[in-house]
């Protein structure tokens, strides 16, 4: 028996959809997270606790289903 498998869809710059997000503002990190996923108001940086700014990126899509 010959079993196909389908290709792993891969996550590409073109699924990529704009979010809002908070940013770092701190030089040399790169912290960011969700502005849909953050409770506070003014969020610090998980990674170095400085202040953020909202901002817009480029992130994966949240709908793709779990493998
Ligand atoms: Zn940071």
């Amino acid at each position: 028996m010959n079993m196909r498998r389908y290709p792993i869809k891969k996550i590409s710059t073109e699924n990529m959809v704009e979010a809002v997000v908070w940013n770092c503002s701190e030089k040399g990190c790169n912290g960011w997270m969700r502005q849909q996923f953050t409770l506070e108001k003014q969020p610090n940086c998980p990674h170095c606790g400085s202040s953020m700014s909202l901002d817009k990126k480029l992130v994966p899509p949240l709908n793709d289903p779990l493998p």
